[in-house]
């Protein structure tokens, strides 16, 4: 941390910022500009923050040197982390740098029958994590709201049949447990990234936890939440990129495609993308598959299913047929080609 003094401030204010710091354990190095002083913080963050340095007289401006997150960090762990999805025993997804995982499944489970052929659609593109949404967080509180319990029975009995692990979403702390019972992976939406209470008892679960970016949430801001997971004592986050919210109407979301290596360059959790969400048009969910494939994203996820039509929640984005033969194709060749292997060459590995 750095201390600017502001010119006209004096060596009393100097001492008086020297002997705060020190009084918590910290050391001051004290740099004389010609203009101005500055003072380097080393010691504990935490207990610096406690002095409200920028209320004591002659400070200007506190700045921070290393980053506010510090388990998802890759300053206190270089190494990119690879998250494990899936029963110990069962077939088991590695969610990381070396591989690219292809994840897919429907919105929302609507039936027993609907699930599971959009688990069969998803798994013969290649896929081999199941994604489907027992409870949705709708904005409208009159849109469907998801089946809750009957929901993640289904998509367990699916996960038994087509050996898939599940990742569902969880919209209440309340619901974390038996969603945990039900599901291989929990999802905190876009809705829920700062939902503190949730992340927190989404990190007392122990499953791997998939959290998406908040659509008005700054990178730094996704991290601090993953960190409130990570406090838990769960560093089984990967993060997804899904798009925020900016001022262009032709997709839903914008996609930040730059979030992938900004996020990778900072912090050591994986990270995919979410094309079906960010763009809610179908249209574009293989071109922005292939661009996150590119770009280096550790997975992608997106939604298909078998009737897009009589879809219960995001029918327009959902993959049937064409798109999805092509996107199979993109995430079959496109992988090997950035130095990774694809989920398919992985199915009965791990
Ligand atoms: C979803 O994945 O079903 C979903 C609601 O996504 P998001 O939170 O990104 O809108
Ligand atoms: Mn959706």
């Amino acid at each position: 941390m750095v201390v600017v003094m502001s010119p006209d401030a004096t060596d009393e204010d100097v001492a008086h910022v020297v002997e705060k710091v020190e009084s918590v354990g910290g050391e001051a190095f004290v740099s004389k500009g010609v203009v101005r002083t500055i003072i380097g913080l080393v010691g504990d963050l935490e207990s610096f923050h406690g002095l409200n340095l920028r209320t004591l007289r002659g400070v200007a401006d506190v700045h921070r040197i290393s980053d506010p997150y510090k388990l998802v960090s890759r300053q206190h762990h270089a190494e990119r982390s690879t998250v494990w999805v899936g029963a110990e025993g069962s077939r088991r997804v590695p969610i990381g740098p070396d591989t690219f995982t292809f994840m897919a499944g429907p919105c929302a489970v609507e039936t027993p029958e609907q699930t599971l052929e959009a688990a069969r659609m998803a798994q013969s593109a290649g896929a081999t994590i199941l994604r489907g949404g027992a409870y949705k967080p709708r904005t409208s509180p009159y849109a469907f709201q998801g089946l809750g319990v009957r929901g993640l029975e289904i998509l367990a009995d699916v996960s038994a049949a087509t050996g898939m692990p599940v990742v569902t979403e969880v919209v209440d702390a309340r619901d974390v447990p038996v969603v945990a019972e039900h599901a291989d992976m929990l999802q905190i939406g876009t809705r829920n990234m700062a939902n503190f209470g949730l992340l927190q008892a989404a990190g007392d679960a122990g499953k791997p936890v998939l959290l998406k970016r908040g659509m008005t949430a700054t990178i730094e801001e996704w991290l601090m939440a993953a960190e409130y997971i990570a406090q838990r004592g769960n560093l089984d986050v990967v993060l997804c990129e899904r798009g925020i919210r900016t001022f262009e109407p032709s997709t839903r979301n914008t996609l930040d495609i730059s979030a992938v290596p900004v996020v990778q360059a900072t912090s050591h959790l994986p990270i995919i993308v979410d094309p079906s969400h960010a763009a809610g048009r179908k249209d574009l969910v293989v071109p922005l598959s292939r661009a996150a494939i590119a770009v280096g994203a550790d997975g992608i996820i997106v939604d298909v299913h078998p009737d897009p039509e009589s879809a219960l929640c995001d029918g327009p984005q959902a993959l049937l047929g064409t798109e999805l033969r092509e996107l199979a194709q993109a995430c079959r060749r496109l992988p090997a080609m950035v130095g990774r292997v694809g989920s398919h060459e992985r199915v009965g590995q791990g």
